[in-house]
């Protein structure tokens, strides 16, 4: 049990000693600490704000399930742990292989888990292209797994399980409450306001925290320490050093917390910290999915992309074009608005002649691209970008509309996906790869699966953070009954 240790009264002294201290109770913290108290270690909790939850309490609530999970299978989609594990290591840039195993292995009994907190993914299935279920829809699409090359590595099937949760955002909340209430069963105590500001360690080994709560300074010794302590979009200097895109104009996902105090933590107990440079960023201009049968031209009127790509992998397409400039292109009979006005209306145009003049596009090379599209559509092909025949409709009905999907005109939301280098088991690696004695990370401040915005699916945040978290509070639970 969490006990007072000698000199607490000391100034500076430590406040407590636990078996596992974890910073963050978000989605990563809140499955470390439940994890690790269900496996008999005392746990205490230093969170920051006065509520549990953080950024995933935002969250719309996706978690990315498969391999057959228990709402795979009621809504009648066939999943497999091999499919899953070729899907993501098809997408993901750097993958580390046995972690996607594990987590492919795992998923369906981490669904199971997930909901023996205490609420269940309805048992239903969004068919529609969309960003998120508008309702309480539990699975849906939310990758490219029907998108080429990758629906001829892995068959796809639909791993995007919602939260029952109406609504865009806040729908993981439900899942942080609950974890909440479940280490609170298990008498993880939890310390609000309280600030974690530095690693305490015993020559290479971590033992413990330094904290901050009001004008009271103290440290928590600890067996082990999890770091989850969230991303860090909102660090200025971090983002301008690491991911300069994501302070171009674009609109920052997070809470005030995500700045990267887990991350630093890590690296000055010296961790390599991977991926910093990259992030999910996206201007998704569907729903409605009638759009996708429109194409997607940079600047040159040239297509670059899969139009029926998932939302940040065509954004991550978009911004690489030169000026970061595209424009989608839709005729009159496959026109309507996007849902979330993310994207703005250029104009309608009644010639593509017009059109590529109003765009600055060079005479010729729009017509030739519709050109080329149409033809080939008319016959289900898309011979450049593999588009999948459920979206290829030719555009050839004027007048056209543009929609502007260009950094800086349409509205670009992102968060940051780097974070530190850590092993299966959450351990804290240096850059030789040997792991720092006592410390873990999981969650947003880690470096697992989600790499990069072309590879991104809804859900693989909260579902690796979920997963990693629990293997980490595990982990930190034996170290502390072996130690
Ligand atoms: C609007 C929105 C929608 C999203 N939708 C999805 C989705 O549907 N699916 C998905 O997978 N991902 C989604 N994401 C991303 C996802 O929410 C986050 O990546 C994920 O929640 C991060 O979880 P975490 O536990 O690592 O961090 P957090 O949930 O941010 O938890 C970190 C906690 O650490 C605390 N903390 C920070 N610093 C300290 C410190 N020094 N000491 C003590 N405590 C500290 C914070 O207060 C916070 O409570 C969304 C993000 C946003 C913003």
């Amino acid at each position: 049990m969490a006990g007072t240790a000698p000199g607490t009264d000391q100034p500076g002294g430590a406040a407590e000693t636990a078996d596992v201290v974890v910073v963050g109770f978000g989605i990563a913290g809140g499955c470390a600490a439940v994890e690790a108290a269900a496996a008999g270690a005392s746990v205490v909790v230093l969170e920051r704000s006065g509520t549990a939850g953080g950024t995933s309490a935002l969250a719309g609530g996706h978690f990315y399930l498969g391999g057959g999970t228990v709402v795979q299978r009621a809504t009648g989609h066939a999943d497999s742990p091999d499919e899953m594990y070729a899907y993501l290591m098809a997408v993901t840039p750097d993958p580390e292989p046995a972690k996607i195993r594990a987590y492919a292995d795992g998923s369906a009994e981490h669904c199971d888990w997930l909901e023996s907190l205490g609420f269940q993914f309805e048992r239903s299935y969004y068919p529609e292209k969309a960003v998120i279920q508008p309702g309480t829809q539990g699975l849906m699409y939310t990758g490219n797994e029907k998108v080429w090359p990758f629906r001829e590595r892995a068959v796809p099937a639909p791993r995007g399980h919602k939260v029952p949760v109406p609504g865009d955002t806040g729908g993981a909340r439900l899942v942080t409450d609950l974890l909440v209430q479940r280490a609170a069963e298990l008498g993880v105590s939890v310390r609000y306001e309280t600030a974690a500001t530095a690693l305490v360690q015993a020559g290479d080994t971590v033992t413990g925290v330094r904290w901050r709560s009001g004008a009271e300074t103290r440290w928590t010794g600890a067996g082990s320490v999890i770091l989850a302590a969230g991303g860090f979009v909102m660090n200025t200097q971090m983002v301008a050093e690491h991911v300069p895109s994501l302070a171009a104009g674009t609109f920052v996902l997070g809470t005030s917390f995500d700045d990267g105090t887990g991350i630093r933590l890590g690296l000055a107990a010296g961790a390599q910290a991977l991926h910093l440079d990259q992030a999910f960023l996206t201007a998704p201009f569907y729903p409605p999915g009638r759009l996708l049968t429109g194409i997607i031209v940079n600047r040159g009127g040239r297509r670059f992309v899969a139009e029926d790509s998932y939302h940040s992998r065509t954004s991550a397409f978009v911004l690489e074009q030169p000026g970061s400039t595209a424009y989608l292109i839709v005729d009159s009979e496959h026109m309507q608005h996007p849902e979330m006005p993310l994207v703005p209306f250029v104009d309608g145009f009644e010639t593509i002649a017009e059109m590529a003049a109003a765009l600055g596009i060079p005479a010729g090379n729009l017509a030739a691209t519709l050109t080329a599209y149409n033809s080939h559509a008319a016959c289900g092909e898309d011979p450049e970008f593999g588009k999948h025949p459920d979206w290829l409709e030719p555009q050839d009905a004027g007048p056209w509309a543009v929609f502007d999907l260009s950094l800086g005109k349409a509205l670009y939301a992102g968060f940051t996906l780097g974070g530190l280098r850590c092993n299966l088991d959450g351990q804290v690696q240096r850059p030789d790869g040997s792991v720092i004695a006592g410390l873990y990370a999981a969650g947003a401040c880690a470096a697992n699966i989600a790499q990069d915005s072309k590879g991104y699916s809804s859900g693989t945040q909260l579902g690796e953070g979920s997963f990693f978290g629990r293997r980490a509070g595990r982990h930190a639970a034996l170290a502390a009954r072996r130690g």
